[in-house]
């Protein structure tokens, strides 16, 4: 039978209603009169609720939802307290005494206190605490032994709206999985019974809010102490007042008793409450427009500088036989067929090729070369083409960037010629006489076939200065016979416009940029945005291969975003010694347009700095009649003017929005933990293990079992995450419910909705292209640079946030890659310089990064990641994504790895790759295990090859990300976790020890 030493376990006054080995609710309910309001009381409502994870306001009145039952009985001789089956009663003689005994019960009494017998009866004798065991009474002073503590905790309260806000009760500036207390509640007895009810009732809640709460909270006095001073006046309103570390609350019966009742039941509005609902109209800004500067560019383009070419040279040419007329243009093959048939009738006797300026190498082997092939009607063995050595020294090309060009030619070739692509191999040759030889044998090793080509480049100034990049262009060459008669190289609209666009815009856009402020292209950019509206006619084509794509254009969006970008980095070394990493949003709006001449529209904005103003509520006041305030008084902005204002009783609450991800079957919680630049609510999903509870405690939930927090969208274009993480959780609650019983989880559904408003914007032109425009936030700032720095980009204030409401044992960030190839021809055809490891193609399906600290140092943390990156192998290794990742890994080593295996890296963690990026501690760092060693367990980035992918591609990103979560994490076990309580003179304390404990033995569970 149970007695009184389990009064604060699970089974005694708090209950576990889920079976995850965690106390969730109180199990007792409280038969009071309206004669007796023992002040101790509070300390006791106060314990109660540190011991539990969740609970609602509706114990103190009978209910059939707990066991047990406490009563109060008149006594004249006694007081003390015994537990008779589910009745906890207490005797007492008065009022004074009840309470001596109820502070000892909450801030002295556990499980252990007097050791291993029953405890029949715990009694008040004179000023001393009788403890009757079997066999006789165990004596000890009560609780009170001081008149005055001093609190270690200085409370500095600014606003009310700091007490409880959307972080939880509190909490210290700096995240940790501590949120101490020592509150002081001051009571009279003249209150009214409802007035104590409330105060019971919040002294619950704050000590569930607590992880470490100093006892007693009544009955003496205390230095520094947050106190909570409870007045009853004759006066028409009741107010609650902030005055220092004292919230007085002061007033008349009833709208007294709406004040304190507000206080300590109301949600915060960020959690769909009104509690500080007036605060939110200052969380969103103005988002006014001003043009810096407008420009549009049109050009002839490089077809009428063809046909004029051609016009110019008829006396040469109309009156030769034996006439070889090559072009080389960036259009598209439609048009490219055009111009033959036009060409081809001028001059009948010709023999017309019109090949692509844009991968012409490409083009060459899949239109001129395979052809060829096929005409021979025999098997092919084998193809290999010879690919010249890049070697200009100025020149930002790698040395490949001629194998790089035909990707992914030896698949679509082998397709066709019905061989392994393995048999269609490259050669990088030191010397050759042309760009490309290939050379194709049949099954016995014999050639077949033979034919080479030179393709003519121009050479384009990149925005660093001596730095060039050698993109393949446009070009008319004639020959007779064997003799050239005329050449003329001449640009392609693409490198028409990147040249307008570089010598003209960037400067303008450097010229009239504001570059007075301090941080301005750091963590505040130097223009809002510049929006660069192209059109073309250019190659667009879909290859029968994976993602991949031809698209000049969308390299187009590429180079002007990157470029853009590097120009800036080289400004701010150049100025302020420092490259700049956030000019602003650039947002290139590309439409692809067969035949047309070639025209752009380019409208920058100027950055306006705005600021959130401080807002500080001091003061609130209640009538009788409504339950919630009616007025406000607080300081606002830098003058911190004293303000009021009517407050109205209604809160606007946002809704999820429908497109937002989110689980269908699981039950979730949902809270806007800030705004985004341009005013979306950022919301955050937590799951736990249910319970039928009002109100729960993060901090707490955190103490008591492992917390995951789970970041998506990060990068917006990076789109499997999203619907991934929301489709995991219900499949967590369906088929994998011991993870819920193991940890909480925190999600970020959609943490940057600027960027991905921007992505949806961008693919209503072109749905599969990358989009690395749409990465960062609305001004083109990652915004995870600005992390814990209050800043007004509110996307950077939510990790920070959810680190301090949880304080989570493991961050995963879910991102993305391309799903296929990314290049920039006017950045060295690979991707920008400033990379220092290639994303030219995917590597893998889903790989994934942790940031790793020292390992002699951190040993602990070195077991948890080993136990991560096992788990997550495992799990893919066990899926068809396994068969995805060998292909990429082939892919990756053939065009890149085999060559250059420093810039194309493999660091592999048994069969999947895993980057471990050593970090250094830092208080000051934006990275979660970086900043927080002593709490945080892991630091992950997943990665899948998503860049705006849909269907199938789409299907497999997001099953990568969810069994890269999973794997991170089903492993971990709140049984083997470490949860401490101590009881001392300071009071009571829980604490989990960190970092997280590994099981001995792999089990997987499922
Ligand atoms: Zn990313």
């Amino acid at each position: 039978m149970r007695d009184l030493r389990d009064m604060w376990e699970i089974g005694g006054l708090v209950q576990d209603q889920n079976q995850d080995r965690v106390a969730d609710q109180v199990n007792i309910w409280f038969d009071l009169n309206d004669e007796l309001h023992p002040e101790g009381l509070i300390d006791f409502c106060a314990r109660l609720g540190f011991e539990t994870t969740s609970l609602s306001f509706d114990f103190l009145q009978e209910n059939n939802r707990y066991s047990n039952r406490l009563s109060f009985v008149k006594d004249e001789e006694e007081t003390y307290v015994e537990w008779n089956l589910n009745h906890l009663l207490i005797y007492y003689q008065n009022e004074e005494a009840v309470s001596i005994l109820l502070r000892f019960l909450a801030g002295k009494w556990h499980r252990n206190f007097v050791g291993d017998v029953p405890v029949k009866r715990i009694k008040l004798n004179d000023s001393e605490i009788w403890i009757e065991v079997e066999d006789g009474n165990i004596t000890v002073s009560p609780v009170e032994s001081q008149n005055t503590t001093i609190s270690e905790k200085i409370y500095k309260v600014d606003s009310l709206t700091k007490v409880w806000n959307e972080i939880g009760f509190m909490h210290n500036e700096k995240a940790s999985p501590i949120n101490n207390h020592h509150v002081l509640f001051l009571t009279e007895d003249t209150l009214e019974h409802h007035s104590w009810i409330e105060i019971y009732y919040g002294a619950s809640r704050i000590g569930m809010e607590s992880t470490a709460l100093s006892f007693p909270i009544t009955g003496k006095n205390s230095t520094n102490a947050l106190t909570f001073q409870f007045q009853s006046r004759e006066a028409e309103n009741a107010s609650i007042q902030l005055d220092g570390n004292v919230i007085q609350f002061t007033g008349a019966s009833k709208s007294l008793t709406n004040a304190i009742s507000y206080f300590f039941r109301e949600r915060h509005w960020t959690f769909g409450g009104h509690f500080g609902s007036w605060e939110q109209k200052f969380k969103k800004l103005d988002n006014k427009d001003e043009v810096l500067f407008q420009v549009t560019w049109e050009d002839e383009g490089e077809k009428q500088e063809l046909f004029d070419k051609v016009e110019e040279w008829n006396r040469y040419i109309e009156d030769k036989k034996d006439l070889d007329i090559n072009i080389f243009i960036s259009e598209p093959n439609v048009i490219r067929d055009d111009i033959k048939k036009t060409i081809e009738s001028k001059f009948p006797m010709a023999n017309v090729l019109v090949r692509s300026a844009f991968k012409p190498g490409y083009f060459w082997l899949t239109e001129e070369v395979l052809p060829n092939l096929l005409k021979l009607k025999q098997q092919i063995g084998s193809v290999v083409i010879n690919c010249l050595k890049e070697e200009r020294a100025d020149g930002l090309e790698l040395p490949i960037r001629w194998i790089q060009e035909i990707y992914p030619v030896d698949e679509v070739m082998a397709k066709e010629l019905q061989i392994d692509s393995c048999f269609v191999d490259f050669n990088l040759c030191e010397s050759l006489d042309a760009t490309y030889e290939v050379i194709a044998k049949d099954l016995d090793g014999n050639q077949l076939y033979e034919n080479q080509i030179v393709i003519p480049v121009s050479k384009v100034p990149y925005v660093e200065e001596g730095k060039y990049s050698y993109p393949t262009t446009a070009h008319l060459s004639i020959c007779e016979g064997k003799k050239q008669i005329v050449q003329h190289t001449f640009q392609t609209d693409r490198e028409r416009f990147y040249t307008f666009y570089a010598e003209s815009i960037l400067s303008e856009l450097w010229a009239k940029t504001d570059r007075t402020s301090a941080n301005g292209g750091f963590t505040r950019p130097l223009f809002d945005r510049i929006e660069i509206n192209v059109e073309m006619s250019e190659e667009e084509l879909k290859l029968p291969v994976g993602e991949e794509r031809i698209s000049s254009l969308e390299a187009l969006h590429e180079d002007l975003y990157f470029n853009t970008l590097d120009y800036f980095l080289v400004k701010g070394e150049q100025t302020v010694g420092n490259g700049y990493t956030s000019p602003g949003g650039i947002y290139p709006f590309i439409s692809v347009r067969e035949g047309i001449k070639p025209k752009a529209d380019i409208t920058a904005y100027k950055w306006i700095d705005r600021t959130k103003e401080s807002i500080l509520t001091e003061q609130l006041l209640f009538n009788h009649e409504q339950r919630t305030p009616i007025e406000v008084k607080y300081r606002f902005g830098k003058g911190q003017k004293l303000m009021n204002e009517s407050i109205n009783s209604h809160v606007q609450v946002e809704k999820l929005p429908d497109d937002l991800p989110r689980p269908t079957k699981a039950q979730f919680h949902t809270w806007i933990a800030d705004y985004s630049y341009r005013n979306k609510p950022i919301f955050v999903y937590e799951i736990v293990a249910n319970t039928e509870e009002t109100y729960y405690s993060a901090i707490k939930l955190s103490a008591s079992k492992p917390t995951i927090l789970i970041e998506t969208g990060h990068h917006a274009n990076e789109v499997s995450s999203m619907p991934a993480v929301a489709e995991l959780i219900d499949e967590i609650i369906e088929k994998h419910p011991y993870i819920t019983e193991n940890m909480n989880l925190v999600i970020i559904p959609r943490a940057n909705p600027d960027g991905t408003e921007l992505h949806k914007q961008m693919i209503l032109d072109n749905p599969e292209w990358k989009h690395h425009a749409a990465r960062y936030n609305a001004v083109g700032l990652e915004y995870s640079d600005v992390r814990y720095q209050d800043t007004i980009f509110g996307e950077g204030n939510v990790v920070p946030k959810i680190m301090n409401r949880w304080a989570p044992d493991i961050v995963i960030d879910n991102h993305g890659i391309p799903s296929h190839e990314w290049t920039q021809p006017f950045a060295g055809y690979h991707i920008p310089p400033r990379f220092h490891m290639s994303y030219w193609i995917p590597n893998a399906m889903i790989y994934g990064i942790s940031r790793m600290l020292n390992q002699k140092t951190y040993p602990e943390h070195s077991v948890v990641l080993n136990k991560i990156t096992h788990g997550i192998q495992q799990k893919v290794k066990a899926s068809k994504l396994q068969d995805m990742n060998n292909y990429w890994m082939e892919r990756y080593k053939k065009y890149g790895n085999q060559f250059m295996p420093e810039l194309f890296p493999i660091e592999l963690t048994e069969e999947l790759i895993f980057y471990k990026w050593e970090t250094k501690t830092d208080s000051t760092s934006t990275s979660a295990i970086s900043r927080f060693p002593e709490w945080v367990s892991a630091d992950l980035i997943s990665e899948a090859a998503d860049e705006t992918v849909y269907g199938d591609a789409l299907d497999s990103c997001k099953e990568a990300q969810k069994l890269f979560n999973l794997g991170a994490i089903e492993w971990i076990r709140s049984d083997i976790q470490e949860v401490y309580k101590n009881y001392d003179l300071e009071g009571i304390r829980i604490e989990r020890s960190r970092p997280l404990k590994v099981p001995v033995t792999s089990r997987i569970l499922s």
